[in-house]
């Protein structure tokens, strides 16, 4: 049979120290895979563990019978001001028939309790009327009495609306869908303040894959970036639902803050390529880990992401340098020399017939030249088998294998 692996990149921003995201991955007989945060804030962290842990136990009691069932539990965050966090859980469970539920926790440190919807909105009542109008617009085919069951339990904040979720199974045929309304948040007026400034996404996921490990694998890694091609490279990867691991040179992530956000939301990585890209066997050992830390600090600040990985600048370096950091050095074994090749034929004939399973590819793209051919590569290499996947997800499937 074959294994399923599901890799999730979770990344969170700086001032993680206290913050985390718990991640339950599970692939023998079920399918499992929870992700859920936990705030520092005890009461809060108790309330929603406790939910998850519930509903894991019962998925595992429910369905024991079922061949294959599969939970999956994504969340969202939101620090709605200094005060207010907001927290959805999303329940969805494929088996028999499909489940897909939601569960939201609003919970404020000052007053020290979970708030409600008459917390938030100052005439509750009135705007029952309004949201009821809404919800039958949007509905259209819904049964008429599911407007009797309207409750307001289950509600998240973004910078843009309020959002309310109906409980599941309130529309008859419903099916998987989760039933909620969106209320810009100028049409109301709220009793607590909104402070669009506050992360909305302060653990950002990156796209989730599904990686059997049995099959051939191969990193496309990226150095010398972020560059204008950096983009075409991306839209190329997404196309072809392909991932790359950008290996940046941090001075320049600033000016390509977008590029970056993009890359990691579109599930690329990126690994550390140092600050100014010296070579960095002169340097002293503060001035490497300032290399390093800088390039660190640019990209967390930006997307959220914490690199695992660095690639010492001109794949030149020495164990003394190793144990400065505790990033991971990873080199290459299929070497496009795209930057000295130019032309995509030789760039495809220094690539195609050197890739095996488990290769990380050398590529820039800081020119134009890994631009013009990694759809090229992308496409013989997909006719030959192989899936793509981040050098992060390479060294775990490495791992696995091992282990077999
Ligand atoms: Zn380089």
């Amino acid at each position: 049979m074959k294994k399923i692996l599901l890799i999730f990149l979770v990344l969170c921003l700086s001032g993680c120290s206290e913050k985390e995201v718990k991640t339950i991955i599970e692939e023998d007989k079920d399918l499992v895979s929870i992700n859920y945060p936990i705030t520092g804030i005890n009461v809060l962290d108790d309330a929603v563990s406790s939910y998850v842990n519930k509903t894991y136990k019962n998925f595992k009691k429910d369905y024991s019978g079922i061949k294959k069932p599969e939970l999956n539990i994504s969340y969202t965050y939101k620090e709605v001001n200094n005060n207010v966090v907001n927290i959805s859980l999303n329940t969805f469970i494929s088996a028999d028939k499909t489940i897909n539920k939601i569960k939201t926790f609003t919970y404020d440190k000052k007053s020290k309790k979970f708030l409600s919807m008459e917390d938030l909105i100052a005439d509750l009542d009135a705007l029952d009327y309004d949201i009821k109008k809404l919800l039958l617009e949007k509905y259209r085919d819904a049964d008429m009495d599911f407007l009797s069951n309207v409750s307001y339990d289950y509600f998240t904040i973004d910078d843009e609306n309020l959002t309310i979720y109906l409980g599941p199974a309130i529309l008859k045929d419903s099916g998987s869908e989760l039933i909620y309304l969106d209320i810009p948040l100028d049409t109301l007026d709220m009793l607590i303040d909104i402070d669009k400034s506050k992360a909305s996404d302060n653990y950002l996921h990156i796209k989730k894959r599904n990686i059997d490990y049995d099959d051939k694998v191969v990193a496309l890694t990226f150095d010398d970036g972020p560059s204008k091609y950096t983009n075409e490279i991306l839209d190329v990867l997404n196309k072809h639902d392909a991932c790359g691991t950008f290996f940046i040179v941090g001075n320049k992530a600033s000016f390509y803050d977008k590029t970056l956000v993009k890359l990691v939301k579109n599930g690329n990585e990126i690994g550390n390529h140092s600050y100014s890209h010296k070579w960095l066997n002169r340097l002293s050992p503060d001035e490497f880990k300032a290399e390093i830390e800088r390039t660190q600090n640019e990209v967390k600040k930006i997307t959220g992401f914490t690199p695992k990985l660095f690639r010492p600048t001109y794949g030149g370096y020495t164990d003394r340098l190793k144990s400065y950091t505790d990033l991971i050095f990873v080199l290459w074994d299929v070497d496009s020399s795209d930057w000295k090749v130019k032309r995509k034929e030789k760039i495809l004939k220094n690539v195609i017939p050197n890739v095996k399973d488990g290769s990380i590819i050398l590529f820039h793209d800081n020119h134009e030249y890994a631009s013009l051919a990694i759809e090229s590569v992308i496409e013989e290499l997909a006719d030959d088998g192989y899936k793509f996947v981040t050098v992060s997800e390479l060294l775990e499937i490495k791992e696995l294998r091992e282990q077999e």
